[in-house]
């Protein structure tokens, strides 16, 4: 798949240029929800802006775009206090660590990569001290990778069982990362995974926890994730142009010791 070029070129017209890769992917999730039989709202696109520059992520604030996906706390933050004139809401979709916690606590709407009881009572405790609640998805590692973060499948419903625990955090669903191959085999086999998952949660999950989101897909395969049942998308390159970092600074194991910039 080929990505549309930065929007942060100094040349460019960014809100036009994002309006337009906005329509043109949305336009591809609409009939992948109408080949798959669902309605296009069942599917809810989530931009994700990592180590896109604030004025091109303002210019997407104006190209109509209100919840930004990021996968690291430190860039979020920045990106956070920096708009905050503007009324953005945040997902943290990448893997937190406890000494971070108090961050997303204060600034986030939603975390993605919730795959630890021990980060669950340390998110837990700040946001019961800031008054606040937060969306979560527990991420599931569905190819099998060591390398990849998230529960094992067969631990999920044994962690989900002790969400309840944790009265500051809402579980809404699930969420994956498909292996890292063109192959759309594989790739579907990671999604169709998540969603057996999660219907078999459904039946056994505690009360008052409902996990009916599945946040499967990105730029590279959201037309796939669709087609297995995904509610979020999470799609960065196909909007905002290709990224300049090596997915490896982001995803553990892709790349040999890709550099952490967080
Ligand atoms: C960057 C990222 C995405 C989006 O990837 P693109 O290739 O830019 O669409 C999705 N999910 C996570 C967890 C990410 O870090």
């Amino acid at each position: 798949m080929t990505f549309p070029p930065r929007p942060d070129r100094a040349d460019a017209a960014p809100v036009a240029e994002i309006r337009a890769n906005l329509a043109a992917v949305r336009a591809r999730i609409d009939a992948a929800c109408a080949a798959a039989g669902r309605p296009a709202h069942a599917v809810r696109l989530l931009p994700v802006s990592k180590t896109v520059a604030i004025p091109a992520v303002r210019a997407a604030v104006e190209a109509g775009i209100t919840t930004f996906g990021e996968n690291k706390v430190q860039e979020a933050r920045l990106k956070a206090e920096a708009l905050a004139d503007l009324p953005v809401n945040w997902s943290v979709i990448g893997h937190l660590q406890t000494n971070k916690v108090k961050y997303v606590a204060r600034f986030a709407s939603e975390f993605q990569a919730l795959d630890s009881l021990k980060v669950a009572a340390a998110l837990d405790e700040r946001l019961q001290a800031e008054g606040r609640g937060l969306d979560v998805f527990v991420q599931v590692n569905t190819s099998g990778e060591a390398s990849k973060y998230g529960l094992a499948p067969d631990d999920v419903a044994r962690f989900v069982a002790e969400l309840p625990a944790f009265a500051s955090l809402r579980p809404r669903g699930l969420m994956t990362l498909a292996v890292f191959t063109q192959d759309e085999v594989q790739v579907r086999a990671c999604f169709r995974l998540l969603r057996g998952l999660r219907d078999r949660l459904r039946e056994t999950a505690p009360q008052g926890i409902r996990l009916d989101e599945l946040s499967m897909g990105m730029s590279g395969d959201y037309e796939w994730a669709i087609a297995e049942g995904a509610t979020v998308v999470r799609v960065g390159q196909a909007i905002f142009g290709r990224r300049p970092t090596p997915d490896g600074a982001y995803w553990p194991g892709l790349l040999p010791a890709a550099e952490s910039v967080d």
